[in-house]
């Protein structure tokens, strides 16, 4: 069982909290640009929070150059934090993650990331907040 304690708004409510950007990423499963988002080259220590409910979600030890265009991470603040579904579109068989806390789209994990893990969290920028300094 899962500790984390879900949030839960409707469309129209994340509409007005999200920039259109963030809500068609979050919330319609979209994915930005390669190495358009803020944060891929980002390298400062610190939290990278769920762009939609501030839940901690990655820190940034786990953020790794992964030459994707996306941020990477091998490994979430804690297991329960993100959670992963099987998404059959565009033809492909992946893993989506989402925040555990709200639902929002965060991005793709892929078998290709680094030790000790092996895993590849390729992760949305606009689906994400960064807060510096250490947790
Ligand atoms: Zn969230």
């Amino acid at each position: 069982m899962s500790d984390v304690k879900k949030i839960e708004k409707t469309e129209a409510e994340w509409r007005a909290i999200l920039t259109p950007e963030q809500y068609h990423i979050m919330r319609e499963k979209g994915t930005e640009r390669a190495f358009t988002g803020a944060l891929v080259n980002n390298h400062d220590d610190g939290i990278y929070r769920c762009g939609a409910c501030d839940a901690p979600l990655f820190p940034s030890d786990t953020k790794f150059e992964s030459g994707s265009g996306w941020p990477s991470f091998w490994a979430p603040v804690s297991p329960t934090a993100v959670e992963t579904h099987e998404d059959r579109s565009y033809g492909m068989r992946r893993i989506e993650a989402t925040c555990a806390t709200c639902g929002a789209h965060l991005g793709h994990i892929f078998p290709d990331g680094p030790k000790p893990t092996g895993e590849r969290f390729c992760i949305n920028s606009a689906s994400l907040k960064f807060e510096k300094g250490k947790e």
